[in-house]
């Protein structure tokens, strides 16, 4: 894992062609390539000369942003939480996977939102619901319960008593090149690519913190 300074840029579990035609290569090739290697960068230079910082993992720097000296608090949030949260967003996809979720968090979601039909509608009004650059998330509430929220710019669900389940990347950077400005498009085909198996696994991974 690389949870910890000297922070990489992980490589795609896929490749970078492989979710077209709902994502293509060159939107994958900027975004993962370019933008979080940006992200990554920028993240270690805020840390290079702050030791006791180098020591926290990236979600306890997250956890911990509001406590940092405000001399790199803002570094911190933007950098620290860009990194979490592109790396949640990419590793929540992948190609051929099944449309839709089956075991415990298939139930929840049934139990949640009524159907899978329903979560998604929920889901997408939401991920349209972003004024300017964010994310849309699924997560686990402090008592486990399912949950739907937004948040702006690289701000985490963390920061809130929050496990992510599921997020997708609202930027216009992660669809513009593509879709041009419909993110609902963008939205549609994403759930194309959402790996269930991967978000069942986040799931059970937070019921099982509680
Ligand atoms: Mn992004």
């Amino acid at each position: 894992m690389n949870d910890y300074y000297k922070f990489v840029n992980t490589p795609l579990p896929y490749g970078l062609g492989a979710l077209e035609p709902y994502i293509e290569q060159k939107t994958m090739e900027v975004h993962h390539d370019k933008l979080l290697q940006a992200y990554v960068e920028k993240l270690n230079d805020t840390l290079k000369d702050l030791p006791w910082l180098q020591k926290l993992s990236l979600e306890e720097l997250i956890i911990q942003a509001d406590t940092l000296p405000m001399s790199v608090r803002t570094s911190i949030r933007h950098f620290a939480g860009g990194v979490y949260n592109h790396r949640l967003y990419f590793d929540g996809m992948a190609p051929g996977r099944s449309s839709a979720p089956s075991g415990r968090l298939g139930e929840a979601l049934n139990r949640t939102y009524g159907s899978f039909g329903g979560f998604k509608n929920e889901f997408k009004e939401a991920a349209m619901s972003v004024f300017g650059s964010g994310y849309a998330w699924l997560v686990t509430g402090k008592n486990g319960e399912l949950r739907i929220f937004v948040t702006a710019n690289q701000d985490t669900p963390l920061t809130r008593t929050a496990r992510p389940v599921l997020t997708i990347d609202v930027w216009e950077h992660a669809y513009f090149l593509q879709y041009l400005n419909r993110r609902g498009d963008y939205i549609d085909a994403w759930f194309h690519v959402i790996d269930w198996a991967r978000a069942e696994k986040n799931y059970l991974a937070a019921a099982g913190s509680e």
